[in-house]
């Protein structure tokens, strides 16, 4: 079965074809049009620009989509949309043209949850890899992978979610204020590093441990020093606003102290904070994962495409004896194949009899809809 998926929760229209076979999921497409280069004067997305945007590109996406997978609409067997949680008028674009879609063509048609997408980036295998290449990905349905832990990380959430089955989830941790991704964006902003942020500091960090490779400032001994919010907390909840004001202090306190901002220090700043955050992150994934014994732990969102949060992570769940998964580097950031990948799970769950209900009058845009 084949499945168009769209999503339009954020900055990037983005129209998938995937093709789901006994064992596994293919990707057959994944057309994405960004708007980053757009929204980076502004330091963040603008939702109206955003939904016009996503209006003027979604026709040109959607022809491109069909040709890469080498189909057409009649070859589609289910339209998955994001329904929620995202900006309201960006949403309602991707949502508007899913339903005509459905509507015009009579195509069954499942509304997701975004960050239920983000989770199932984690099933997709990507274009032109064969399995035996492909060891992390989970491909056998049969595999035993549950209760899993996810940790979502993007620009808008950070939450633990204990998944006992596909569409069967209980958060049991979040930020209490901003989310990780924002926090990069927030400090890159602040060091003038630019939009979107996550991927320069990540850069820069990787840049201060090459030079100091072997020194003792690396581990020991960085002169830069930040806080881990929240690390001994016994909830599974975050924090991410203090850390951000934290390195706001320390750049003033730098500046009032005479001392230049030189590329060094902006990447030792780099490198401290990237690392506060993800220490953070990892040591209360694993606390969780122990507490409720789960059997996988599974990255996914934007942030995911952090090397050192990828390597991190890996390395502690190995030590801990817990299966871990990431998603591949083209499906950590918003995209429409995961989308077409949790609508279809969904849709495969519902007994045959019952699949009338898929029905495009039946879909409604919730920008503020939750996981569980
Ligand atoms: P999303 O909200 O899922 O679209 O993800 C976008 C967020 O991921 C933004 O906040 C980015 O700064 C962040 N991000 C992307 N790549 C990286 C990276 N390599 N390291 C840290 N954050 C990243
Ligand atoms: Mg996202």
């Amino acid at each position: 079965m084949k499945i168009l998926g769209i999503e339009t929760s954020c900055d990037e229209t983005a129209i998938a074809i995937i093709e789901a076979k006994s064992s596994r999921i293919e990707v057959l497409s994944n057309a994405i049009s960004s708007q980053v280069k757009l929204h980076a004067k502004f330091g963040g997305v603008v939702p109206n620009l955003a939904a016009r945007e996503h209006a003027k590109n979604i026709g040109h996406v959607f022809k491109t989509a069909l040709a890469d997978a080498e189909t057409d609409i009649d070859g589609i067997g289910l339209i998955s949309v994001t329904r929620g949680p995202g900006l309201a008028p960006a949403l309602l674009t991707g949502l508007t043209f899913a339903r005509t879609l459905a509507w015009k063509y009579d195509k069954p048609i499942v509304g997701v949850n975004h960050l239920d997408g983000h989770i199932h980036s984690n099933w997709l295998m990507p274009i032109g890899v064969k399995t035996q290449n492909s060891k992390l990905k989970i491909q056998n349905f049969g595999d035993k992978i549950f209760p899993a832990l996810n940790l979502i990380v993007s620009g808008g959430h950070t939450e633990l979610v204990l998944m006992q089955d596909h569409g069967k989830y209980k958060i049991i941790g979040e930020t209490l204020d901003d989310a990780v991704g924002e926090a990069f964006d927030k400090v890159a902003r602040l060091l003038g590093l630019g939009y979107p942020g996550g991927p320069q500091i990540a850069r820069l960090a990787e840049q201060f441990a090459l030079n100091n490779a072997g020194s003792i400032r690396i581990n020991a001994d960085t002169i830069i020093k930040f806080p881990r919010p929240m690390i001994k907390s016994k909830d599974f909840n975050f924090s991410y606003s203090g850390l951000k004001t934290s390195v706001l202090y320390k750049v003033r306190e730098l500046k009032e102290n005479k001392t230049k901002l030189t590329d060094s220090v902006v990447n030792e700043i780099c490198y401290e904070f990237q690392k506060a955050a993800i220490e953070v992150l990892v040591q209360k994934t694993l606390k969780a994962a122990a507490q409720f014994k789960t059997k996988a732990v599974l990255l996914s969102g934007g942030v995911s495409a952090n090397k050192y949060l990828r390597e991190e992570l890996s390395k502690n769940c190995a030590k801990a004896g817990i299966r871990y998964f990431q998603p591949a580097m083209e499906y950590t950031g918003d995209n429409a194949t995961m989308i077409a990948c949790a609508g279809y799970f969904r849709y495969a769950q519902i007994p045959t009899t019952s699949r009338n209900k898929f029905s495009w009058k039946s879909i409604k845009m919730d920008a503020n809809l939750s996981l569980s």
